[in-house]
């Protein structure tokens, strides 16, 4: 009587993410803002802060002055954005004192 090896766990997760913090493999929902950016730094673990730059118009001048919005969002291990990617960033619950918008997807 002939027994085949019985296979192990076939079904393989993607690039091994284990967060429960990312939105696609974990349990993290997203709500609210939407917004695009440029990655700006890396240097945090599993955390990028998102550069946007926008310009304002001064109507007393009749000029623009060019501003920008830095916001700190978790980047999970399957998305890994590094400086200068362009990313999609969502709006979710707090995941610390200052983050509370998680990486989505990379933008080409
Ligand atoms: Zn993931």
């Amino acid at each position: 009587m002939e027994e085949k090896p019985k296979k192990k766990a076939a079904k393989k997760e993607a690039k091994g993410c284990n967060d429960v913090n990312c939105p696609i493999h974990g349990s993290l929902s997203t709500r609210g803002a939407v917004l695009e950016g440029d990655v700006a730094s890396d240097k945090m673990d599993k955390t990028v802060v998102v550069q946007s730059d926008y310009k304002i118009r001064l109507n007393k001048y009749e000029r623009y002055r060019s501003s920008k919005s830095r916001i700190p969002a978790h980047n999970p291990p399957c998305i890994d954005a590094k400086v200068g990617d362009r990313v999609r960033i969502r709006e979710c619950r707090k995941l610390s004192r200052t983050v509370s918008f998680v990486v989505t997807e990379k933008l080409d």
